[in-house]
């Protein structure tokens, strides 16, 4: 018998943390202290001349630092370490076109996260059906929740194995992201049926062969009618703050309650996402969907003060829509998760998908009814339906007459324009 072909595959694994009060606040000062540290980086990358830079000459100062400044110590010498070495990698990133120069972290602005960058230093057990144990660093044993099979104790081997983490926190609380190292069987090709999917506008997904994917609200009616009384409240209690005037407890509490309602919608979002994507990538062979600029057609909808934008309000509900339905991740999620089930993710160019008549393939000015309906003018044809199953059918047509995008070589690179000359470090 032949041996069966194993790929090597990275990923995270998202898990809340149980902690303490006294827990949560040293996590939090450890959090300050990596993203002080990171300012001090930063302004001692910007303060030396660029013949001097090095990365060793950076690790004395920083060690120095550690010793003079009381409240550094309370980082992890790793998580130190971790910091210097992600400070480093953004300027690679940045000269490499992948990302913008690096910049000073503000305190309320900068998501706060902590590195764990060894696995064995987390000393993972499991201890119960849903709970686990970890060790962080200077802060001790903390439970989490074990939604997932981790490869831990008899389970972890070279290949197979938890090779690190980042603690990170949310309105939510303190969670910890592993990074996963596994090895598993290339899967066999998947052979079913081909399917083209529209991020519809009434439906959240249409699918060509006439499935649609609903959900319903993320919130309770009572909870949305709680949300819109604390964005009220928040609105008032800001109108009566004078100018300078810090954000009074009342306030911040305030803004925090609202938080975490949307926080709260946002993961039910994400669960329904990838209930669905997974059903998607299981069933069918080949996914085809459009190549969407969301980030161009937000932008584009209110123009320039030169040249503005033409039915702004109606574009703006529109881009809500797309923004709500957050497509680029199902995107996202539909591409790993159909290389995993063996399947294809292909994507077609999309203009003109929602204009042309997928039974007769002619694009007849106001062909399209309304946003929901589609109904074709064309003479002699008079097709009718969804408007985004309509749109589905045409993406899947594209595909298969030979249109699908071609995705660049290795990873994709975005060039951005710099400002400034990109530094060298030398
Ligand atoms: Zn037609």
């Amino acid at each position: 018998m032949s041996r069966e072909a194993m790929e090597r595959r990275q990923f995270g694994h998202r898990a809340r943390l149980v902690l303490t009060r006294e827990e949560s606040a040293r996590i939090d000062a450890q959090a300050h202290a990596a993203r002080a540290m990171w300012n001090q980086l930063h302004d001692l990358w910007s303060m030396t001349p660029k013949c001097q830079r090095s990365l060793t000459r950076m690790d004395e100062v920083l060690r120095q630092a550690r010793r003079d400044i009381d409240w550094y110590a309370v980082l992890p010498a790793q998580a130190a370490q971790a910091v210097l070495k992600t400070y480093v990698q953004a300027w690679r990133n940045c000269w490499e076109g992948r990302a913008d120069e690096p910049s000073f972290k503000a305190r309320f602005r900068t998501p706060m996260a902590v590195d764990i960058p060894q696995g064995r230093d987390l000393n993972i057990v499991r201890v119960h059906r849903r709970w686990g144990m970890v060790q962080l660093p200077k802060v001790g044993r903390v439970r989490f929740r074990w939604t997932k099979d981790l490869p831990v104790g008899k389970r972890a081997d070279a290949e197979n194995r938890i090779t690190g983490a980042r603690l990170v926190k949310d309105v939510l609380g303190w969670h910890i992201a592993f990074r996963i190292q596994a090895t598993e069987a290339v899967p066999a090709p998947h052979t079913g049926p081909e399917v083209g999917i529209d991020a519809g506008i009434t439906v959240p997904l249409a699918l060509s062969d006439g499935n649609h994917q609903h959900h319903g609200q993320w919130l309770t009616e009572k909870e949305q009618a709680k949300l819109l009384r604390l964005e009220q409240r928040a609105a008032r209690r800001k109108a009566h703050r004078k100018p300078g005037e810090h954000t009074s407890c009342r306030l911040a509490n305030t803004y925090d309650q609202a938080a975490r309602l949307r926080a709260r919608a946002k993961r039910r979002h994400q669960d329904w996402q990838h209930q669905t994507t997974t059903a998607i990538a299981e069933q069918y062979g080949t996914v085809v969907v459009e190549q969407l600029q969301i980030a161009n057609m937000v932008t584009s909808a209110r123009g320039t003060i030169e040249q503005p934008g033409t039915n702004v309000a109606q574009k703006s509900g529109l881009n809500r829509a797309i923004h709500a339905e957050a497509w680029g991740r199902t995107v996202t999620m539909l591409t790993y998760k159909c290389a995993r089930y063996g399947g294809i993710l292909a994507k077609v160019p999309a203009p003109g998908t929602s204009q042309r008549c997928s039974a007769c393939g002619f694009t007849t000015p106001g062909s399209r009814e309304s946003q929901a309906l589609f109904v074709c003018r064309n003479t002699g044809c008079g097709w009718s339906g969804n408007a985004d199953h309509n749109a589905a059918r045409n993406i899947l047509h594209l595909y298969r007459t030979g249109h699908a995008l071609v995705p660049a070589a290795g990873r994709a690179v975005v060039r951005r324009a710099h400002r400034v000359k990109p530094p060298t470090a030398r």
